[in-house]
């Protein structure tokens, strides 16, 4: 496939994009005799193993079929937060009235300058992942589908890469939803919503996960009216009820019409319109829509490597199977990325290309087990978690003390009129330990590093109680989580003794 054929419309943005991240003259290098490290994929994962292992030395090729950058830049984390922060604008133009302001008339959305906003941000950020960064970094880049040859070689383009490692990076791809008629109907996925430059009237969206729920927020609030079928009883049910609650009521604030547990029977075209048929207990009800986005799932890009031949073991659904150290069942090929986690992130691309660079370069024994991964879902409110929740700590036999601050009792967000949200810490039953942690704010995302760090480094609520933090903020409200776990410590016979004593000073 032409790549620039691909990353639609053909505009000055995407053509920088492409020339970035598959420049349309690209000659791949000769191979060398043996590389230290073969990476197969140009997503976060192996661009990430690429530079690192070159900037330490090692003699690398990566291989990437489409475009650099993978997933997260093209089609994933970038362009749906340039989206995001549109929308959350034209939320807040439409707010202003609760913040004394007066708009004369409804904001005026242009759809086409949103997108092509999005577009220009996404080709100026593509510059970290150019072919020409990399080849600068000492990087052989070859630009072609990597087949594995042998337990120790890669074809890529009729060219032979000989390896002592190699690292499978070649990270998920939409799953498309199995209701009848869809195809014939056609959908959108991750791959193809951003090439919109017209805005769909009506957007049904299937899934209510992280991905289904950012995407269905963002476009209501750019205007589309906006169905979201979830196969669950609440949205986000990875997450804790309380939290996935007040991002339900957002939705349907927002307008968003919300549709759980129905059984979509097929989808069908007529006059233009999609129409889905729909199953709920034993009613039926006909939806017609202009557009539907499958957001349900992802599948791992293990077909056509040939893994077979490389000794690697994998599941259709799951991935590449690894060991706590990233190794694969052929122990001179590792797997980082979406490919191989549960936890399919940006950072934890990023986090599992660092263990590798250690494990199969330097003989290292990081483990993935021993990572602290925070993650965060950028809807309005946002809900980010790290560590345990409370049911797992259950599961587990952890006992835990919850400590919660609601935000409306936090200054700085009732001064934002943003006090829907909570801050809940889980710490070990009796110290201050923190096992775990939600936060649903605005800006949860940001607020929830201070948690993450306080448990990479084992410092404890008590500690972070001593940090002083600016007034008025709203991560406020982690030190006052802390307070609170403080107070606890002071017992009644405690207290009775202090009083006693500053009796006696009186
Ligand atoms: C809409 C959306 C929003 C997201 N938002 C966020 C977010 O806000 N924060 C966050 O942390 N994560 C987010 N994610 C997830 C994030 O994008 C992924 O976790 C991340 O991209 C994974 O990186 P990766 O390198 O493992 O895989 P990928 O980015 O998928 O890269 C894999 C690369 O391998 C290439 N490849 C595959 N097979 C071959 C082959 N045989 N030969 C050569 N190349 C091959 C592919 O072309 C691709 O470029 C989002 C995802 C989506 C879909």
């Amino acid at each position: 496939m032409n790549p620039i054929l691909a990353v639609l419309p053909h505009d000055e943005y995407n053509a920088s994009l492409v020339a970035n991240v598959h420049p349309a003259d690209w000659q791949n290098p000769e191979p060398a005799p043996r590389y230290n490290l073969v990476v197969i994929g140009g997503g976060t994962a192996g661009l990430v193993t690429a530079a690192g292992a070159a900037g330490l030395g090692a003699k690398v090729a990566l291989v990437e079929r489409h475009l650099l950058g993978g997933d997260c830049l093209n089609v994933g984390c970038v362009p749906s937060k340039a989206i995001i922060r549109s929308s959350r604008v034209c939320a807040d133009s439409r707010d202003a009235g609760r913040f004394g302001l007066r708009v004369r008339e409804d904001v005026e959305i242009d759809f086409p300058a949103v997108m092509e906003r999005m577009r220009r941000i996404r080709s100026r950020v593509s510059a970290h992942d150019s072919a020409r960064r990399f080849k600068e970094l000492g990087v052989d880049l070859f630009l072609g589908e990597g087949r594995f040859s042998g337990p120790d070689a890669l074809e890529v383009g009729g060219k032979t890469l000989k390896f002592k490692k190699a690292v499978i990076a070649t990270g998920t791809r939409p799953v498309h939803p199995a209701i009848d008629g869809i195809a014939e109907a056609g959908f959108l996925t991750n791959e193809t919503v951003f090439s919109l430059t017209e805005r769909p009237r009506r957007l049904a969206v299937i899934g209510g996960g992280p991905i289904g729920c950012e995407l269905a927020q963002a476009f209501r609030r750019l205007g589309c009216e906006v169905v979201l079928f979830h196969n669950a009883s609440h949205l986000l049910n990875r997450e804790d009820a309380d939290a996935a609650e007040i991002i339900q009521q957002s939705f349907v604030r927002d307008g968003i019409r919300l549709i759980f547990n129905c059984k979509t029977r097929k989808v069908e075209r007529r006059n233009g319109e999609k129409i889905i048929h729909i199953e709920c207990g034993d009613k039926t009800e006909t939806i017609p829509v202009d557009e539907i986005l499958a957001g349900a799932g992802r599948a791992p890009n293990v077909e056509g490597l040939n893994l077979e031949a490389a000794g690697v073991s994998y599941d259709k659904r799951e991935g590449v199977r690894v060991d706590d150290y990233l190794r694969t069942s052929n122990p001179s090929i590792f797997a980082a990325g979406d490919i191989c986690l549960n936890y399919k992130f940006t950072h934890t691309a990023d986090a599992t290309a660092r263990i590798v660079i250690q494990n199969a370069l330097f003989g290292g024994r990081k483990r993935l087990s021993r990572l602290t991964i925070p993650w965060c879902t950028y809807t309005d409110p946002e809900i980010a978690h790290v560590g345990l929740y409370e049911k797992e700590a259950g599961e587990k036999g952890i006992e835990v003390e919850t400590y919660v601050r609601p935000l409306n009792d936090v200054d700085r967000a009732v001064c934002d009129g943003e006090e829907e949200g909570f801050v809940k810490v889980h710490v070990r039953k009796g110290t201050d330990r923190i096992l775990g942690a939600t936060i649903v704010a605005r800006h949860a995302g940001e607020m929830i590093s201070e948690v993450t760090l306080a448990m990479v480094a084992n410092v404890g609520l008590k500690t972070i109680g001593q940090a002083i933090h600016p007034y008025p903020t709203q991560a406020e409200a982690i030190k006052q989580v802390a307070d609170l776990y403080q107070r606890t410590r002071l017992t009644p016979l405690l207290k009775g003794l202090f009083a006693r004593w500053l009796a006696w000073r009186r």
